[in-house]
């Protein structure tokens, strides 16, 4: 064995009713004037954050939006100036934390975060920002939020398509750390567990929204999942749906879903441990690991093609070239006409290994 594994700091408090910690928590941080963020449609879950803190409130911001533009940062700078903000708490998904993030960027404000969905931003450094239409992706220790609250009572309400969705994108985190070019024994094994709860829950998620061990279960695979997202380095998969996101404006979370699958049947050859994992994971043989990412997307009633996202046939040529343009990591070489073909599969839906 030979390897480096950097953790990263952060507190992590976790189970069902955790949410009513919020204030011992946020006082174990020092702060006193407490700026709580969400989006317009979860005002009042920041409502309750308030209502909890108290006189720690200073305020509610509720204009967090999808991808963080600096129009918005702009408008919740002259807030957190004007209330004196000393902390943050994002109560939400990606997106709030995200915002959470892009005011700690400019001020270093610790980040109280209590996530909502499965996307995993909350355990990552990395911060994102978008103007005129581009988003630029950076990593800064003080964007890490300081404490997360992860409370599964509160993704009752996540309708049966985002968790479905949030959930394969968190197992794409996972997934791509266990072929990572900075993989270590530490994350592998988070990431297949990751993958291993993920897997169990889902589908029971979908089917019992408000089952409470199925969403514990979810959430913690989630918490993984953004670990490993924050401790290694991403590959193909990773590259492909930003290109798709950016370039295509094809929703974050399913392209995710669809091309996972085909994604991992692309590296299927020169990442055996990997598949072996997975297989592990999802209870299949390592030469099925794709596969078995493909039937639980349809499992979970998830879109299983580019086409059902909005993407164009006549787009799939563009995509390939734009993401084999610049050289990254990938456990095996990315050509022009394997990408090509793996953009095929995915626009087709068809499963991996059936082509
Ligand atoms: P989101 O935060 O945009 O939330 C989607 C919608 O679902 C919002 O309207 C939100 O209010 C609502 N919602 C959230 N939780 C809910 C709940 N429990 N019940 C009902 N409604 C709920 O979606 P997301 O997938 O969590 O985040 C996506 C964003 O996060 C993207 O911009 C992505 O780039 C970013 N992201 C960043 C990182 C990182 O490390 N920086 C990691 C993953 C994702």
């Amino acid at each position: 064995m030979d390897f480096t594994y950097q953790s990263l700091p952060g507190r992590v408090v976790f189970g069902p009713g955790k949410f009513s910690d919020v204030k011992t928590e946020t006082e174990r941080l020092g702060c006193k004037r407490v700026l709580v963020l969400s989006t317009p449609n979860q005002r009042f879950l920041a409502e309750q954050v308030a209502d909890q803190l108290g006189e720690l409130a200073a305020g509610i911001y509720d204009q967090a939006v999808m991808h963080v533009p600096v129009e918005t940062v702009a408008d919740v700078m002259a807030v957190v100036e004007q209330l004196d903000a000393d902390c943050c708490v994002s109560v939400g998904g990606g997106s709030t934390v995200g915002l959470a993030k892009a005011i700690a960027l400019k001020t270093a404000l610790p980040i109280l975060a209590i996530p909502t969905t499965y996307a995993g931003s909350e355990m990552t450094p990395v911060w994102g920002l978008t103007e005129d239409g581009i988003k630029t992706t950076g990593r800064d220790n003080r964007v890490l939020p300081k404490t997360v609250i992860y409370d599964p009572e509160l993704t009752f309400g996540l309708p049966d398509f985002i968790s479905g969705s949030s959930g394969m994108n968190a197992i794409a985190h996972c997934v791509e750390a266990l072929y990572s070019e900075t993989q270590n024994p530490v994350t592998s094994m988070m990431a297949e567990e990751g993958i291993r709860a993920l897997g169990e829950s889902l589908p029971v998620v979908v089917r019992e929204p408000e089952n409470l061990e199925a969403r514990s279960s979810a959430l913690f695979g989630a918490w993984l999942s953004g670990t490993v997202l924050g401790t290694v380095g991403m590959a193909l998969h990773h590259k492909l749906c930003h290109t798709l996101g950016g370039s295509f404006n094809l929703p974050h979370a399913e392209v995710h879903t669809v091309v996972l699958p085909h994604a991992t049947y692309f590296n299927k050859g020169h990442a055996p441990r990997a598949m072996a994992a997975i297989g592990r994971a999802l209870k299949v043989s390592p030469d099925d690991a794709a596969g078995a990412l493909f039937d639980l997307a349809k499992a979970i009633g998830s879109p299983l093609t580019l086409e059902q996202l909005g993407m164009k046939y006549e787009d799939l040529d563009r995509a390939a070239e734009i993401a084999t343009q610049k050289p990254y990591y990938n456990p095996r070489a990315v050509d022009r006409a394997g990408i090509r073909q793996l953009l095929e599969n995915a626009y087709q839906g068809i499963r991996p290994g059936k082509e």
